[in-house]
């Protein structure tokens, strides 16, 4: 994938609610096929990172490109939108939806498509992530862990033409927040296995050390609007950088305090 446009570049991205600045002229480039984990403390602006490059929500200054193209539109506004996926951090799901019509959804809106044919791709895609014969249930039918994997299926989901860019960009959400150490190791298993399978780029955010070492290659830690610290998950492991150490030690002192943002 040389020559091709970077998946994300964006130039002194900010994003403020009222008074609060949460992204301050943040320069962050992620080459196709990278994978990224952002890390940094509850309310640092993580999710709103991805919502942004997610087209949910619109930056107050600064520029965004994916896939080297300008985003200047809320995603559904966008004639040609790039193939952005973000798996969000509960499964959310609609709950009126049976788990085949949740899945298919993206397809469903291309008219070109058979019924038939979005079947048999949604029934491929939940068998990629272990889930057999629960196409009609509703997803309140289903267990928690069960629904996280149907969210990772609708983000597997991909028809050669719908996109000009058949990699996408592939979002995480604290993908693994809240599970036991053997649930994350599946759902870490899950995320690989999905951008392999779609030749992605990924973003990861996550507070869980083994998602993060397992699923990415660098690491940027975000604090107070600004990215302080990126670098390879070897040097993550091993910097003393009062930031990442803080982090990573889940020390109280440090130079990230509660009151700051
Ligand atoms: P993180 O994912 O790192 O925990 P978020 O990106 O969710 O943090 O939020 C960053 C900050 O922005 C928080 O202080 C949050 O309260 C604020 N925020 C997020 N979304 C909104 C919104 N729609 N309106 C007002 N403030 C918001
Ligand atoms: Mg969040």
């Amino acid at each position: 994938m040389k020559n091709s446009k970077p998946a994300v570049e964006t130039n002194n991205l900010s994003i403020s609610w009222g008074e609060l600045n949460v992204l301050n002229k943040i320069n962050l480039k992620l080459k196709e096929g990278e994978k990224l984990a952002i890390v940094g403390p509850s309310g640092s602006g993580k999710s709103t990172i991805l919502k942004i490059l997610a087209g949910l929500i619109l930056p107050t200054e600064g520029e965004l490109s994916i896939f080297g193209e300008k985003q200047t539109y809320l995603r559904l506004d966008q004639n040609n939108p790039p193939d952005v996926r973000l798996v969000f951090q509960n499964p959310a799901l609609l709950g009126s939806l049976t788990i085949e019509e949740n899945v298919g959804f993206i397809l469903q809106r291309n008219k070109k498509l058979s019924k038939k044919f979005i079947k048999e791709i949604v029934r491929e895609c939940l068998e990629e992530v272990g889930l057999f014969n629960i196409e009609k249930k509703l997803p309140n039918e289903l267990s928690g862990g069960m629904q996280k994997r149907v969210s990772f299926a609708r983000a597997l989901i991909t028809e050669k033409n719908l996109y000009k860019n058949n990699h996408p960009l592939l979002l995480f959400d604290e993908p693994t927040a809240g599970l036991d150490p053997i649930a994350s190791s599946r759902i870490e298993d899950l995320i690989n296995k999905t951008n392999n399978k779609v030749k992605g780029s990924s973003i990861v955010v996550s507070h869980v050390l083994s998602t993060i070492e397992r699923t990415s290659d660098k690491v940027i830690m975000l604090y107070g609007g600004k990215f302080r610290w990126a670098g390879s998950i070897d040097e993550f492991k091993r910097s003393n950088d009062p930031y990442v150490f803080q982090f990573r030690n889940g020390k109280l002192d440090g130079p990230m305090q509660p009151k700051e943002i």
